[in-house]
């Protein structure tokens, strides 16, 4: 057994950048398996005196907060935003470990879909030039002919 695992907090800009856009009155982070209670929704009765009294018992477990939670869904798994877990630290640390590579990555599959691109453009205007032309020739040969 060694010394439990060192996180950091995920930076907001990854939080933004990564952050679904989502929040919920009671969302359960799913790195760490804490649930956070919004104190200012609706609830069906007797629910949110339920997560009051578990936070009593668990405080660190289940947590109250103002209003509602804003989550990421990463790996497939719902973090809630400011989690002390910092679950998906790992993700940030790679991604900016390796932003060069990353940017790199993006360029070259980007210039595959450009190249592609240019290639359609350059078929599309010779079919059009074709078209103009034989649109022309019909016309004069209609002017020939009265
Ligand atoms: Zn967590």
């Amino acid at each position: 057994m060694g010394e439990p695992e060192k996180t950091k907090p995920l930076s907001k800009e990854f939080a933004r950048a990564f952050g679904d856009g989502c929040s919920g009155l009671v969302e359960t982070c799913e790195w760490c398996g804490r649930l956070y209670f919004g104190t200012g929704g609706d609830y069906e009765k007797d629910e949110r005196e339920k997560y009051e009294a578990k936070a009593e018992k668990d405080p660190d477990n289940f947590i109250a907060v103002d209003d509602f939670s804003s989550t990421l869904m990463l790996a497939g798994k719902t973090y809630v935003v400011d989690c002390p877990c910092n679950g998906p630290w790992r993700y940030e640390e790679w991604v900016w470990g390796q932003r060069f590579r990353i940017l790199k990555y993006i360029q070259a599959r980007s210039r595959i879909i450009l190249d592609d691109a240019v290639d359609l453009k350059k078929l599309l205007d010779e079919v059009i030039e074709k078209h103009d032309k034989a649109e022309a020739t019909v016309a004069a040969q209609e002017d020939r002919d009265g």
